[in-house]
């Protein structure tokens, strides 16, 4: 039986990818090769991968504005790093919202002044700061769009005068912004474009090639840029995947799209879990993530009850993260509306036996 999966990621990939992608791996649109057989530099994957990047700006609608999209290996983390390198002379500001920002601050004080412009730390990041002043002598400002762990999510951006950085690994192509409002943009693939292996890196040209230190060539966006996302042999598998995964959006109708639909999702179980008294959300009202619903149950009797009635229901990957507990609900592009439904007829029918 299939399975309704909400892992928090790798996660789920839409099935028509899966059967595309499947297919590849053993011939690659008639060509008589695999896809993972074959050159990088071969005219077939070469076609691919620059689908794939044109694919990523055509969707975020930023072509011809001065980005440029590239496909690099080392996943988010390695950008956590990538970024500093890149951009940090002096000083940089980082909005801590959990522990996908913590580490990328850890990362930029390798290479200069870190500060925390703004924290919901102590309230265990159950919240995305408000009212937050940046300063304007900043290299850049970075922040996390979305907080997988916690599961709250900036429902609007800073105004900045200083570059402004973004990981979106889990909420990149998942909802309308003006993507133009940021400088560089990263998200590790596995959690809403492909399998684990690629991470897309979205940048603005203009503002590479301002620091004075020497960057080591895989670290440098610049070489990557100029080497058309090849200066190495690319995550070839991944690519494929993800460029598959941005072709069925945009034949879906784009971010418009798919934007509506996780809205709905959202609000299904949002409202299940506002009006059920058996559960209860984590993070704040105002601030929760249309990927990933955490909440907890408040009667610790049930939790076998409802632990049992998802695992007989093929519900997948519900557990919460070890650093918040209870249950974290992701609600990735590909999860159909159907499999919230499922999680959310068990959450009234626990309510029913409480
Ligand atoms: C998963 C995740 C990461 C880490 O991605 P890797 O590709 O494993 O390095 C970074 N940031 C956010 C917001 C994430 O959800």
């Amino acid at each position: 039986m299939k399975k309704h999966n909400f892992s928090a990621g790798p996660c789920i990939l839409p099935q028509e990818v899966m059967l595309k992608a499947a297919a590849a791996v053993q011939e690659l649109d008639g060509i008589g090769l695999s896809l993972i057989e074959i050159s990088h530099r071969s005219k077939e994957f070469v076609a691919i991968i620059e689908k794939a990047r044109s694919l990523a700006l055509e969707l975020l609608g930023l072509e011809n504005k001065g980005y440029q999209a590239l496909f690099l290996q080392g996943g988010a983390s390695t950008q956590f790093l990538n970024v500093a390198y890149n951009l940090l002379e002096n000083k940089a500001g980082y909005i801590n919202t959990g522990t996908w920002s913590l580490k990328a601050i850890k990362e930029a004080r390798l290479f200069g002044e870190v500060i925390e412009v703004a924290s919901s730390q102590e309230q265990n990041f159950n919240h995305i700061p408000k009212n937050i002043v940046v300063p304007s002598d900043l290299d850049y400002l970075h922040l996390t769009s979305n907080n997988t762990i916690y599961g709250t999510q900036f429902k609007s951006f800073p105004d900045v005068a200083v570059p402004l950085v973004c990981d979106m690994s889990s909420d990149i192509f998942s909802r309308q912004l003006d993507f133009s409002k940021f400088d560089l943009i990263y998200a590790g693939a596995q959690k809403n474009m492909g399998p684990a292996g690629t991470v897309l890196v979205v940048v603005k040209e203009d503002i590479l090639g301002k620091v004075s230190r020497k960057i080591p060539s895989m670290c440098n966006y610049q070489v990557h840029i100029e080497k058309d996302s090849m200066f190495n042999t690319p995550a070839v598998f991944p690519v494929y995947v993800s460029m598959l995964t941005m072709q069925w959006l945009k034949d879906l109708g784009g971010i418009a799209a798919i934007e509506e639909l996780n809205e709905k999702k959202a609000n299904l179980i949002y409202s299940e879990i506002d009006l059920n008294p058996v559960f209860s959300g984590i993070a704040k009202k105002e601030d929760r993530s249309n990927m990933n619903a955490t909440f907890n149950i408040t009667d610790d009797t049930l939790v076998e009850t409802f632990d049992k009635m998802c695992l007989e229901a093929g519900i997948s990957g519900i557990k919460g993260h070890r650093s918040v507990g209870g249950y974290r609900a992701s609600m990735y592009n590909a999860l159909p509306l159907e499999s919230v439904g499922v999680l959310v007829d068990i959450m009234s029918e626990v309510e029913r036996k409480a």
